[in-house]
């Protein structure tokens, strides 16, 4: 399931292959309507076909495209700018198995949801088996007025991560620490894997209590959360991606290696699973404490 680091892998992506480009003609899955609800999804095409991408921005999982609208018939040239008047917003979320592909001339899988055909001769695929995502077209790129980006906290990455803001959010909340980190208003981008990651770089167990951290193990948590960040994003350096649950290979640490040794160096512990809010989470109970 895309996480932070799948997200950045898409909006460089996007930026290498459509940033700056005009839209020719876009084809959308009509069963796909989900994924483009509440409009229909032919709306994507009437809206995009003209218009030029001219930013990708990427706030925890939500990728924000804005176009610039093409010439219209008769219409006056179109003004310069990130936020041109007539704007128009996309905004992507991977949900649990989109992604972004494509290049010049790339066929569709059979998972395309919605194909860009551009002025250079790429053609950019949205793909999504399961579609749980969603591409949402935002009139104007007035994305603060969705309110799943509103709620957004800052983005550990993209606004770096401030292991003070983060304690005073950590104080806030009696959840345990693994299940706190899953809360987009706190940070953005973090999901269950580097949730569970990170709680291992910090030798914390993700059962502890938020509001009882010490400022040292704060501390270390915020360590661990750029380091299993900076580590991801390091690995997704090729043109493709595929993700853990498609039978990728497991670079994590703790993430899905039940019953393995724990790799901290002379720990000796065994990693086990547990279930918290419904979700895996994966510790070593020998040194997270
Ligand atoms: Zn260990």
């Amino acid at each position: 399931v895309p996480e932070l680091p799948e997200v950045e892998f898409a909006a460089r992506t996007l930026r290498r292959l459509m940033l700056g480009r005009r839209v020719l003609r876009v084809e959308t899955d009509a069963r796909a309507r989900r994924i483009f609800r509440p409009d229909a999804p032919g709306a994507l095409g009437r809206a995009l076909t003209g218009a030029r991408l001219q930013r990708v921005d990427r706030r925890g999982k939500q990728l924000l495209l804005t176009f610039a609208p093409g010439a219209r018939p008769g219409g006056a040239a179109r003004r310069a700018g990130p936020a041109p008047a007539g704007a128009i917003g996309v905004a992507s979320h991977l949900g649990m198995t989109g992604k972004w592909t494509g290049g010049p001339g790339a066929p569709a899988t059979g998972w395309a949801r919605a194909s860009f055909w551009l002025d250079d001769g790429a053609v950019v695929h949205y793909d999504d088996p399961r579609m749980f995502g969603r591409l949402r077209l935002v009139p104007g790129a007035d994305f603060a007025a969705l309110p799943e980006v509103a709620a957004l906290g800052p983005d550990p990455v993209a606004d770096g991560l401030d292991a003070r803001a983060l304690g005073e959010g950590l104080a806030a909340t009696r959840r345990p620490v693994k299940v706190a980190l899953l809360d987009q208003s706190l940070l953005a981008g973090v999901g269950n894997i580097h949730a569970a990651e990170a709680c291992w770089r910090a030798r914390l167990d993700p059962r502890r209590r938020a509001d009882r951290l010490s400022p040292p193990e704060v501390a270390a948590l915020a360590r661990g959360l750029r380091a299993t960040f900076r580590f991801a994003l390091a690995k997704l350096d090729g043109p493709e991606i595929e993700y853990i649950e498609e039978g990728g290979d497991n670079p994590f640490h703790v993430y899905g290696r039940e019953g393995l040794r724990c790799r901290h160096l002379g720990c000796g512990g065994v990693v086990r699973r547990l279930v918290q809010a419904q979700r895996s989470t994966y510790l070593c109970p020998r040194c997270q404490r």
